[in-house]
C-alpha cells in the first residue's frame, strides 16, 4: 500500500514526498481511513510506530476540506493533549511538515517557559493547538484559549498523562470542549483506568492495535 491509496489530497501527498515517506506504517494504514470518516478512534500504539502522522495527516486533511465552511476562521478546531514538552514540540513540527501546503495554522504550548509568546500565538488565530495539560488549563483559566468551536480532540500517550498526574487537568479540559466532536485516543497500554477514561470520552470508537 502507498499513501496515494489512502485518498489523501494533493497538498498532503506533496508534503509526504518532501518528507521522503512512501508507504504508510501499519497504524497509519488502519487509522487514516477511520479518521477521514470523522469516526472516533481508540489506538493502542507505542512511540516509533508512526502514530503522530497517523492522526496529524487525516486531521489536517479534514480541516483543509472544511476550510471554506468555517465561519469562525480564527478559532481552535483541533486540540492535541500530550504529556511532555518534547512530545508537544515534536507533534507541532509534524503538523508543520505534513501541513506545509495546506495553510492550516498551528501552535504549541507547554509549561516551564514564559507564557507571553504562547499567548501571542493564540491571539494571532490558529486552527490546531498542541498542548501539555497544565499550561493549557492555566491559559484557559486566564481566558486566552477558547475551545467552544473545537471539532477534534486528540489524546496522545494517555497512559503517560495519567502516570504523570494529569488526569484531573485532562478531565477539566474535556469538560470545556463541545460534546459533539471527534475524539482520537492513543495509549501504549490499556490498564483499567485508561479504559474507563476512554469509555467515558469516546463515542462508538473504532479500535486499532499495532
Ligand atoms: P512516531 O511514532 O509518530 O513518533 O514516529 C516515528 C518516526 O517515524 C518519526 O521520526 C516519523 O518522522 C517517522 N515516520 C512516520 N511515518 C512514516 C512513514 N510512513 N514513512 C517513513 N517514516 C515515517
Amino acid at each position: 500500500m502507498l499513501f496515494q491509496d489512502l485518498k489523501l489530497i494533493e497538498p498532503i501527498l506533496k508534503a509526504l514526498k518532501i518528507e521522503g515517506y512512501t508507504t504508510p506504517t501499519p497504524i497509519q494504514e488502519q487509522a487514516i481511513p477511520i479518521i477521514l470518516q470523522h469516526k472516533d478512534l481508540l489506538g493502542c500504539a507505542q512511540t516509533g510506530t508512526g502514530k503522530t502522522a497517523a492522526f496529524a495527516i487525516p486531521v489536517l486533511q479534514n480541516l483543509y476540506n472544511n476550510r471554506t465552511q468555517h465561519k469562525e476562521q480564527k478559532t481552535i478546531k483541533a486540540l492535541v493533549l500530550t504529556p511532555t514538552r518534547e512530545l508537544a514540540i515534536q507533534i507541532d513540527e509534524s503538523f508543520a511538515a505534513y501541513g506545509r501546503h495546506t495553510g492550516i495554522k498551528h501552535a504549541v504550548i507547554f509549561g516551564g517557559v514564559s507564557q507571553n509568546p504562547q499567548v501571542d500565538a493564540l491571539r494571532r488565530g490558529i486552527d490546531i493547538l498542541v498542548a501539555t495539560p497544565g499550561r493549557l488549563l492555566d491559559l484557559m483559566n486566564q481566558r486566552f484559549v477558547n475551545l467552544s468551536h473545537l471539532q477534534v480532540l486528540i489524546l496522545d500517550e494517555a497512559d503517560r498523562m495519567l502516570d504523570m498526574g494529569f488526569v484531573n487537568d485532562v478531565k477539566k479540559i474535556i469538560a470545556k470542549v463541545p460534546a459533539k466532536r471527534q475524539t482520537l485516543f492513543f495509549s501504549a497500554t490499556m490498564p483499567k483506568e485508561i479504559q474507563t477514561l476512554a469509555d467515558t470520552i469516546l463515542y462508538k470508537p473504532e479500535k486499532v492495535e499495532v
